[in-house]
């Protein structure tokens, strides 16, 4: 590491966390059963549902985000229920994983990595298979970066009695994803991706039709149990001893996130992404998924760059670290995130770093060419909203 290297988090989770919510985090221990604590919870609770786009209760867990996930599988299915999976990364085989390991059967759609699913192929399978409990997919699939179609797919969903349960841990407060509008059955998300905490929280919200679907369950669940929840719920309280003190910094990123608006946050994500994807194209490179999503850029690596030792290089020696694939496609992609306490010039510093990286192992790009687009982006962006 340089002497003085600050550190840059552009990884897809744990992402930067505003010092505010930091500070907070850092105050002595408060007691969950003070009458204080459950004021603090019901505001949270109330600016969920505003996250959420939500009138349902949102619950959340102490754990990471494949808590929430799991905590559907156990709510709303029972052994042998037959489950359709969007499987295109590492998070789709998550859903998989989990349906079998509690004895669920799956009918996956197995897409290459990268690509989208299209609405009509799930169609498909709901029309062959119309005993089909629920479908599980990703808003973003963050091992690629796809975004799938969520909203077109709750078409599907909607007058069946298949319900939809959605893995949005990067996708709940980059992008739109109005849980009732679009008759969403349940909606995830995690801590330490989108909402620009530490890990170890994670959320669930549960459409009446859900609920309902969730009284016939038989699978054995403690910890998990949204009934034992939604009770404690009604006392504005928790059943367990919830995570104190990413709460409090919850409570912080929950009012900032409202203080902002829902829609000035999303165009925020969207100018960074631009202005990632128009740098990304400026210096000659692919944005590797088929629909990307504004969470985080993607980019393809062109053959005979050294990935592995160029993303090492920028983590050891400058502290800017980026993500590189998973599995199959280890040293074929960076991953650079939009998530968390970033300014839009924050960008610059990634795609800067991006291109001395290119030139020391192995493609040669114009320095400074990435970063001029991508400015511009930013400038135009800027002139608009505040000139
Ligand atoms: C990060 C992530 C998860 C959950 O991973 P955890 O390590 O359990 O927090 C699930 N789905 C997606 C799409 C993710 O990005």
């Amino acid at each position: 590491m340089d002497f003085l290297a600050k550190k840059y988090l552009f990884t897809p989770g744990p992402v930067p966390v505003p010092p505010k919510a930091l500070l907070t985090m850092a105050q002595p221990m408060t007691h969950h059963r003070l009458p204080e604590f459950s004021e603090i919870l019901k505001e949270i609770r109330e600016n969920l549902k505003y996250l959420f786009q939500t009138k349902n209760n949102v619950y959340f867990f102490a754990s990471s985000g494949t808590g929430a996930m799991e905590a559907a599988i156990l709510n709303l299915f029972s052994p042998g229920d037959k489950v359709l999976v969007v499987s295109a990364g590492k998070f789709g085989q998550r859903w998989f994983e989990l349906a079998k390991t509690f004895g669920l059967n799956p009918l996956v759609i197995d897409l290459p990595w990268g690509k989208a699913v299209k609405p009509e192929q799930v169609e498909e399978v709901l029309n062959s298979h119309p005993d089909i409990k629920g479908v599980l997919l990703q808003a973003c699939e963050t091992s690629t970066g796809v975004k799938h179609p969520v909203k077109e797919i709750a078409q599907l969903t909607k007058n069946r009695e298949t319900v939809i349960v959605v893995d949005a841990i990067t996708g709940l407060g980059v992008f739109d994803i109005p849980m009732d509008e679009w008759g969403l059955d349940v909606v995830i998300t995690g801590s330490q991706k989108a909402l620009s905490l530490p890990p170890g929280l994670s959320f669930i919200a549960f459409s009446e039709k859900a609920e309902k679907l969730s009284e016939k369950s038989t699978l054995p669940k403690y910890y998990f149990s949204l009934k034992k929840e939604k009770k404690a719920y009604e006392k504005d309280t928790t059943s367990f001893t919830p995570a104190v003190s990413l709460l409090l910094g919850l409570r912080v990123i929950l009012q900032r996130i409202k203080e902002i608006g829902l829609k000035a946050l999303f165009e925020h994500y969207q100018v960074q992404a631009n202005a990632c994807r128009a740098a990304v194209k400026a210096l000659g490179l692919k944005i590797f998924p088929e629909v990307p999503s504004e969470s985080l850029t993607v980019i393809e690596v062109p053959e005979g760059v050294k990935t592995g030792e160029l993303i090492n290089f920028l983590k050891n020696k400058l502290g800017i670290i980026f993500a590189g694939g998973q599995d199959h496609l280890k040293g074929k992609i960076i991953r650079i995130t939009h998530m968390g306490d970033q300014s839009l010039f924050d960008l610059l510093v990634a795609i800067s770093a991006l291109e001395v990286g290119l030139n020391l192992f192995g493609y040669q790009v114009e320095l400074g060419a990435g970063v001029k687009v991508a400015e511009k982006v930013i400038f135009e962006h800027l002139k608009h909203r505040y000139f």
